[in-house]
């Protein structure tokens, strides 16, 4: 895969070099580009910003370096191709496991992290006459820049990419794993020793009954995702759990309501 990151502070974006992401840049699976966007000012003083028009506080980045700027990464990337442009910004779609799966699928990325009050919206505008245009917020805080999104949506594109992780199989049952994990937190983990500072390790978990464990796991994720994702366990459809699966739920104080559509908690509230 191919990335492109146009930006004021490319030292912002050493981590690349790093861990996973940084092993992928050096076995030739991800081809990062870093462009300092102050190269396509045209002032002494490599001006990026400017006061926004109809007021108000902040500055506002200016049209025309970053108009340059994405002219010059399509034309340096492979002829006929575009790349598909991510601009970070906290009034974006939401960044999901499901939007990096999309994202990871695609041959070439571009990622536009602003600074100040964001881009002029006319760059964003003309892109996406040219190439498909994402739009997408971390998490619902502000940032002082784009960066930092950057480097999240980078890691978790990269680490589905094919041969990237070590095992392909550890991010089956990662919490929003696309299938029988999404809408799913993992549960906990634990590794040797079997006893530390007094406390075991659940004894299912050295039973070597592989069936049990995996039945444990997942009614381990569904008290998970209660606890701290109760808009998850709204989503989770019917007919997605079996009649064993069912029982945990009930366990956990969990039941089907068929006039809301969805497993609602004893314990809630219930809607007039
Ligand atoms: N005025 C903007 C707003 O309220 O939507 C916030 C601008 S923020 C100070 C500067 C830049 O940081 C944004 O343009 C974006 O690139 C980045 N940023 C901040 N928060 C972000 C978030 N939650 N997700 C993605 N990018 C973010």
């Amino acid at each position: 895969m191919r990335i492109d990151v146009v930006t004021i502070f490319p030292e912002y974006l050493e981590p690349l070099n790093v861990s996973l992401v940084g092993k992928a840049r050096a076995r030739g699976q991800l081809d990062v580009h870093l462009h300092d966007l102050r190269q396509w000012t045209t002032d002494i003083h490599r001006t990026v910003d400017d006061t926004p028009y109809g007021g108000g506080p902040g500055m506002v980045m200016k049209p025309e370096p970053w108009g340059a700027a994405l002219d010059s990464v399509l034309a340096a990337g492979p002829e006929g191709e575009v790349p598909t442009l991510v601009v970070p910004t906290p009034s974006g779609r939401p960044f999901t496991q499901e939007l990096a799966q999309d994202l990871a699928s695609r041959s070439w990325l571009a990622f536009a992290p602003a600074r100040y009050e964001g881009i002029d919206r006319r760059v964003i505008e003309e892109a996406a006459t040219r190439m498909p245009v994402v739009e997408a917020s971390i998490g619902d805080y502000v940032l002082a820049g784009g960066e930092v999104a950057v480097l999240v949506m980078v890691e978790a594109i990269a680490r589905l990419l094919p041969g990237v992780l070590g095992n392909a199989e550890s991010h089956r049952d990662d919490s929003f794993a696309p299938g029988a994990m999404a809408d799913l937190l993992e549960g906990p983990v634990y590794t040797k020793p079997a006893e530390w500072r007094g406390r075991e390790v659940p004894e299912i978990l050295l039973s070597g009954h592989h069936g049990k464990i995996a039945q444990w796991r997942r009614e381990q994720a569904f008290a998970r995702t209660l606890a701290h994702r109760p808009d998850l366990v709204a989503r989770w459809p019917r007919d997605a759990f079996t009649k064993k699966e069912r029982e945990a739920l009930s366990v956990l104080g969990l039941a089907w309501d068929d006039s809301a559509g969805r497993f609602r908690s004893a314990v809630e509230p219930v809607e007039e």
